[in-house]
């Protein structure tokens, strides 16, 4: 009896319980120092960046991945140090309604201001399915729910930081970092990312994106750039819950002195990906288990005009 009741406490602390999504960040990979050292004070640009994108998601389930004698992956994310590769992040713990953000400064090419995805992982051959589940879906299938991802900012870029995006200042001719981050972060839930699955599975054979919710706000399929990774240039829609025209969060191009929000068309598109979200207008394959889990490593860069 006693065993009985301990295993439901387990099963409870396990995440089973629906609550706030937490966004948060890990420096391991800052070596650029661009928020840690003398710049620990820009932690707190980026936390209000992931609590603004965390804020736009009803409480949920996202499972935790909490590996243990049986069950271990190994969490691999982009490289915050080198886009161009790679990095092995280990076998990691993340709590349930945790993404963990992996970021940092590199030297990028001129016309990028960052560059950001979902994360991966390796889990070994004689893993169970469930736990193969667990961490693709976090309890949530078919809807993917990644528990890493990773951003790396521009380090040579002039960034106007702000940790109270309740207003806006001049910004002096910088890019707005809060503007960035969260498009980087609407990368890393997989949202306007070619490759992540859920994403892919609504772009239609001309190249627009269909899911019902997100053509409910605009009007009908959603056209986007060319590689499918953000809505078309010269894309408008409204500052969700504004009548504030705005160019959507997912646009490819930005600009400096710039403040941007997400728009309902980009937090429609979360929706249409299975995320429960705030203040949306109502709307007028796993391909099994294979022994080795692979999750996809997709990721993408924000290219802004200079
Ligand atoms: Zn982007």
């Amino acid at each position: 009896m006693m065993i009985h009741r301990l295993f439901l406490l387990l099963v409870c602390a396990g995440g089973s319980l629906s609550a706030q999504v937490n966004i948060v960040f890990n420096y391991d990979y800052d070596v650029a120092g661009l928020f840690t050292g003398a710049n620990e004070g820009r932690q707190a640009a980026l936390q209000a960046a992931g609590d603004y994108v965390a804020g736009l998601i009803a409480p949920s389930t996202f499972a935790a991945i909490t590996p243990n004698d049986t069950d271990s992956w190994i969490g691999r994310v982009r490289d915050p140090r080198d886009v161009s590769q790679e990095v092995e992040v280990g076998n990691v713990t993340i709590p349930a309604n945790t993404i963990q953000v992996y970021v940092g400064g590199s030297v990028l090419s001129e016309s990028y201001l960052a560059y950001g995805g979902i994360g991966a992982g390796w889990a070994p051959f004689e893993s169970t399915p469930e736990w193969a589940a667990t961490l693709y879906f976090r309890g949530n299938e078919p809807y993917y729910r990644y528990a890493i991802g990773s951003i790396s900012f521009s380090s040579t870029k002039a960034w106007y930081f702000d940790d109270d995006i309740s207003s806006v200042e001049p910004m002096g001719g910088a890019y707005d970092f809060f503007s960035t981050a969260i498009h980087e972060l609407f990368h890393v839930l997989g949202s306007n990312l070619h490759g992540a699955p859920n994403w892919s599975a609504l772009v239609d054979s001309e190249g627009r994106f269909i899911g019902a919710n997100a053509m409910a706000v605009y009007g009908g399929p959603v056209p986007l750039d060319a590689e499918h990774d953000h809505w078309a240039n010269g894309t408008q829609n409204l500052i969700l819950g504004t009548s504030i025209v705005q160019d959507p969060l997912m646009d490819p191009y930005g600009a400096a002195n710039e403040r941007i929000y997400a728009t309902a068309l980009d937090v429609a598109a979360l929706r249409d990906l299975g995320y429960a979200t705030v203040a949306v207008p109502e709307p007028a394959a796993y391909a099994g288990w294979l022994g080795l889990v692979v999750l996809l490593v997709v990721v993408r860069r924000r290219i802004r005009r200079r």
